[in-house]
């Protein structure tokens, strides 16, 4: 029996992820790429994924948003229970965005802003979708001017904002974010995290941030899951890290790098 206490929690969970089991290959050549992987995260929390490459990151978003595998286990998210080999229905798939790693490789290379930005409103349904481009245009920091280029005509600073430009304009309540920044130089990685920062105060979306800097998944989330070849080895809240007061010796050990590469930077309320 549910107490009042569980059900008021459940309404206020973004993400369940319980027993999570997920796979690559068949026969001989299956390996498992994440292994009884559990987290909760809440609405409007900011909760990051970090662990070294190769440790199960992407896979484990990719399951959450959607594009299939072979996985198992008990993924609930805004309360649409996820099947593993059933697709989502059209609601998750608007509520739940994701943002890649590579913004030049998530963009079409011969569709302009626009259409990039117009296509998935008109699937959606959405009404006003010239006035929803330009102002999400110019909530990113890019405005109007930008709508008619084509990606290469954009930095990768730029191309990122599109994608998220483009996450943004379905008002989705969950962004998985994977690696953002990762592939941009570190002024223009400060500037977009601080743009992600500015997205999360002003529309209280949920984010699922996933990097392998422990200092930047520091800096942009509340609580943190560590993982270690497939499995998620504790999970912390941020002002933890930055005090230092980790358990684990593989969260120990990323901590030491970090530290060795840049101090950390305060934990934002
Ligand atoms: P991360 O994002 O943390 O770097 P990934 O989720 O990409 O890690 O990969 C986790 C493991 O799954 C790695 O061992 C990787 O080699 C393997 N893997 C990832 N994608 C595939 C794929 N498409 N086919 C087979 N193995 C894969
Ligand atoms: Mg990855």
């Amino acid at each position: 029996m549910r107490s009042e206490t569980s059900a008021a929690d459940s309404s206020q969970t973004a993400i369940r992820c319980h027993g999570l089991d997920v796979f690559y290959g068949h026969g001989a050549q299956r390996h498992q790429a994440v292994k009884q992987a559990s987290f909760e995260v809440r609405k409007g929390e900011s909760f990051g994924v970090v662990g070294g490459s190769g440790s199960g990151k992407s896979t484990l978003l990719r399951v959450l948003a959607g594009l299939d595998g072979d996985w198992q286990g008990d993924v609930e998210v805004l309360g649409h229970r996820r099947v593993a080999g059933v697709a989502p229905q059209r609601e998750y798939r608007l509520k739940v965005q994701m943002i890649f790693q590579d913004p030049f490789g998530s963009l079409h290379p011969r569709h302009t802003v626009d259409r990039c930005l117009s296509e998935a409103m008109r699937f959606h349904g959405f009404d006003r979708i010239e006035q929803r481009v330009v102002s999400a245009l110019e909530r990113v920091g890019l405005g109007k001017s930008f709508r008619f280029r084509f990606p290469h005509q954009l930095s990768g600073g730029q191309r990122q904002r599109v994608a998220i430009a483009r996450a943004l304009v379905l008002e989705p309540e969950v962004l998985l974010l994977d690696e953002p920044t990762s592939a941009l130089d570190a002024s223009i990685q400060a500037e977009v995290l601080n743009l992600l920062m500015e997205v999360r105060r002003d529309l209280g979306t949920t984010f699922l941030f996933v990097s392998h800097d422990l200092g930047v998944i520091a800096h942009m989330c509340e609580r943190v899951a560590v993982m270690r070849q497939g499995v998620v080895v504790e999970t912390l809240a941020a002002a933890q890290i930055t005090a230092g007061q980790v358990a684990h010796p593989y969260t120990r050990e990323l901590l030491a790098n970090c530290y060795a590469a840049q101090p950390l930077d305060p934990v934002v309320a």
